[in-house]
């Protein structure tokens, strides 16, 4: 590892060329605009073959697996000369989200550089990483022999839609493909605090994710001679209203604390890890840190959609609500149970709550040889700088890992121009952009971590 000196400060990165090879790479994978919106007609093949022709030529083993038509995720392995030691697996995801153009101040699926910033969706969420990851990789099977654990770029459909035609699907047709013990995926890597005591949050667990639905029965009739007692619609309005009311527990996780004395002023630090003055704190912040600090501290049940049994002259006699509900590391189905019960008090006797999809919440310790190669790794950039963990209140392909025993960490790396006080707005919204000395970044950081975990797991 001698030869990793730490680089140049990130200071220096404004003198880049205009157009790199990682830029060009991923304005390409947003013109593509793999849109995933949950629906039937979705296709990530124009990012999935692109990457196939990148990768082509390379040492690597290179397969594709087609979850449905259409659904194509890639995986290279380069395999290495100890099956004892761990698999490094990088992590991305070739799908999108959707974009609405009106609402954009560039075209969303342009790829446009403007000013140091390549704009468009997924320039952050996630193919900025699939494309600088694939590069990297590239570059590193070119070098020739790769020696210690094996290595494994994987490109997968569907993230954006839960991963049931993607990571979830690999997983449970090819588990052999896609195992791996440490794991590397998205978020975090957004430098705070000073040059002198600089931060790099990554996201070491992330909130379960469950759909789950409210029956609720009564009478029903001819809406010209309705029923005398609540109709179904009526008693669903009442169940919205009180679990709208209801605020459930708040817990402060492992995560929870440790993420608020890294990233949060000292003077606040006692108000936020005691249960009974996070709330003050919230009430005082602006609306998305409020939203944040909220959704961390405490599982949410949030009612999306109703169906009922009516019609325009008709009085349902039934009403379902589905329900998305979000749960805190170490909160399982009797914790989602009572506070439902809490919420609906003397109703819950009367309506049937179901469980559609279990998804509980993931978490890797931030601790041991891959936490601290990331750190590492990290600081030949940032010299000096901490890793920070933080949970994450949305699902990623990484619980899919966690789930089968891997590490897994949110990181990537972005430089001192990245917009982070917009991440809120840009993430799944409007404006999505990453300045090009961040792409340069996070691909030496790729580079690096390749070189360092051969080294590592060498024996
Ligand atoms: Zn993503």
């Amino acid at each position: 590892m001698s030869m990793l000196s730490p680089r140049a400060s990130v200071y220096d990165a404004g003198a880049l060329p205009a157009l790199t090879e990682e830029v060009e790479l991923t304005q390409a994978l947003i013109r593509n605009a793999c849109v995933n919106d949950g629906g039937t007609n979705v296709s990530e093949l124009p990012n999935a073959d692109l990457m196939l022709a990148i990768l082509d030529g390379t040492t690597a083993d290179i397969e594709y697996f087609d979850a449905a038509p259409g659904r194509r995720s890639v995986i290279a392995r380069l395999p290495g000369t100890d099956s004892t030691a761990p698999t490094l697996m990088l992590l991305g995801h070739t799908d999108v989200v959707p974009a609405n153009p009106d609402a954009w101040q560039r075209d969303p699926f342009g790829g446009e550089v403007v000013d140091g910033f390549l704009w468009g969706r997924g320039s952050l969420d996630m193919l900025s990483y699939v494309a600088t990851m694939s590069l990297a990789f590239r570059d590193y099977a070119a070098q020739g022999i790769h020696r210690g654990g094996d290595v494994v770029l994987a490109l997968v459909a569907d993230e954006e839609a839960l991963g049931s035609q993607g990571m979830g699907w690999l997983q449970e047709h090819e588990p052999d493909a896609v195992t791996a013990q440490w794991v590397v995926t998205e978020s975090g890597g957004i430098p705070s605090g000073t040059p002198a005591d600089r931060r790099l949050g990554v996201l070491t667990a992330e909130k379960g994710a469950w759909r789950m639905a409210i029956t609720v029965r009564s009478a029903g009739g001819h809406g010209s001679m309705p029923p005398i007692s609540a109709s179904a619609l009526e008693k669903a309005a009442e169940v919205i209203v009180r679990l709208r009311k209801h605020q459930p527990q708040i817990v402060v996780t492992e995560e929870w604390h440790t993420y608020v004395h890294a990233a949060w002023d000292q003077s606040v630090h006692e108000a936020l890890t005691n249960p009974s003055t996070v709330d003050l704190v919230v009430d005082l912040l602006p609306e998305s840190a409020a939203r944040t600090v909220s959704a961390l501290t405490r599982m949410t049940i949030v009612p999306t959609t109703v169906e009922t049994s009516g019609s325009l002259n008709v009085v349902a006699d039934t009403a379902r609500i589905n329900l998305d509900v979000r749960t805190l590391p170490g909160q399982d189905r009797v914790d989602v149970l009572n506070e439902i019960n809490a919420a609906l008090g003397d109703l819950f006797e009367e309506v049937q709550v179901e469980v559609v999809v279990s998804g509980a919440a993931t978490r890797t310790p931030p601790v041991g040889p891959w936490w601290n190669l990331l750190q590492t790794a990290a600081r030949l950039q940032y010299p000096n700088a901490r890793l920070t963990p933080a949970v994450s209140p949305g699902a990623t392909d990484a619980r899919f890992m966690r789930q089968r025993g891997a590490e897994a960490f949110g990181f990537g790396l972005m430089s001192e121009h990245f917009p982070a006080a917009e991440i809120s707005t840009m993430l799944h919204g409007v404006n999505e952009r990453i300045d090009l000395s961040s792409l340069a970044m996070m691909r030496t950081l790729w580079q690096d971590l390749l070189a360092m975990f051969a080294a590592e797991t060498t024996r």
